[in-house]
């Protein structure tokens, strides 16, 4: 199998007809093995019927229904399971992503790239949309340090060992390009042409604003310090206990030469720095822990190539 498609969807009944369509004719066109995996994720329209009628005219189509909405991450990280292909291109359902990219996204793969991500340069959503996504990929820019514009882009194509390699969960398919690139792979870019939503409505609101920096903490600990957690509460602990013990100490000397320092409000903020630092120290220690008794099943690493 050269090529799976996998493809998310929430209530899309009105586009999944015209999506197959432009599919197939795009990926007959360069003559190559395909797949299609639907992910419904909990419709409560007519989209599953829909892709079992059209399962009939276009055997390359393999369906997975969830049982109720399990969320976007998950329908991928399903979908990824399920891909038998070489190369796995994501996309959503709702036709503003575009089948006529396919040929491109598997160019610059061939060209030696293992993730490539779309980048909508010209888009065409709403202004609220627009806006909160430029800051999101800006800070993400900043703070992953890969030089990707457009993070969230449904488009993407993906070499097989990097979704195997890869866990999707929670809503952290916004950062999978963060997460191969931690991992060692190559992640580009190419510009792709992007389309107004035809038909239904975006499932994303504005609390996605709110909990994408969540998941970008989430991304930057789990990058950083996943097999290292004293490294981090450590050093927090560190800083904090310090704080607190010099504070203290010059309390001390005070009471020492005969002042009472029952009264201070100092004596209470070193105090309360020298246990929130004890605390940080036991998070370091417990994450160790959790690390140390998973690590048989799970070394840490990624292998490009093995020769023997
Ligand atoms: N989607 C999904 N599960 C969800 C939310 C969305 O499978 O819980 C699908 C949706 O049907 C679409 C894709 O994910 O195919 C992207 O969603 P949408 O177009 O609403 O996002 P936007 O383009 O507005 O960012
Ligand atoms: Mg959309």
């Amino acid at each position: 199998m050269d090529i799976s498609i996998v493809i998310p969807l929430l209530n899309e009944e009105d586009s999944l007809e015209e999506l197959t369509r432009r599919i197939d004719e795009a990926v007959r066109k360069i003559k190559k093995e395909y797949e299609i995996i639907y992910i419904d994720d909990g419709s409560t329209d007519n989209s599953y019927k829909k892709i079992v009628e059209l399962k009939e005219k276009y055997p390359e189509i393999i369906v997975i229904r969830f049982r109720r909405n399990f969320g976007k991450s998950a329908a991928l990280s399903a979908g990824f399971q399920k891909a038998k292909g070489d190369i796995i291109i994501t996309m959503d359902a709702d036709l503003q992503d575009d089948p006529a990219e396919i040929p491109n996204l598997l160019e610059k793969i061939n060209s030696g790239c293992d993730l490539v991500s779309g980048w909508k340069k010209k888009r065409y959503d709403p202004v609220s949309k627009t806006l909160p996504s430029k800051l999101f990929n800006y800070t993400t820019r900043l703070l992953t340090g890969i030089k990707i514009h457009d993070f969230n882009c449904g488009l993407k194509a993906y070499r097989k060992e990097v979704i195997k390699e890869l866990p999707v969960y929670g809503e952290l398919h916004r950062y999978l390009p963060v997460l191969a690139h931690w991992q060692g792979f190559l992640v580009d870019e190419i510009v792709v042409k992007h389309h107004k939503r035809k038909h239904g409505k975006t499932k994303f609101g504005a609390r996605r604003l709110f909990t994408g920096f969540f998941d970008l903490l989430t991304v930057l600990f789990i990058t950083r310090y996943h097999q290292k957690p004293l490294h981090l509460f450590g050093l927090l602990g560190l800083i904090s206990i310090s704080i607190g013990f010099f504070i203290d100490l010059y309390m001390a000397i005070l009471w020492f030469q005969g002042h009472g320092i029952g009264h201070r409000p100092l004596l209470l903020l070193g105090t309360l720095l020298i246990i929130i630092g004890a605390q940080f120290f036991s998070l370091g220690l417990i994450g160790e822990m959790l690390i140390s008794s998973r690590t048989k099943h799970s070394i840490y690493y990624s292998v490009r190539e093995e020769v023997e």
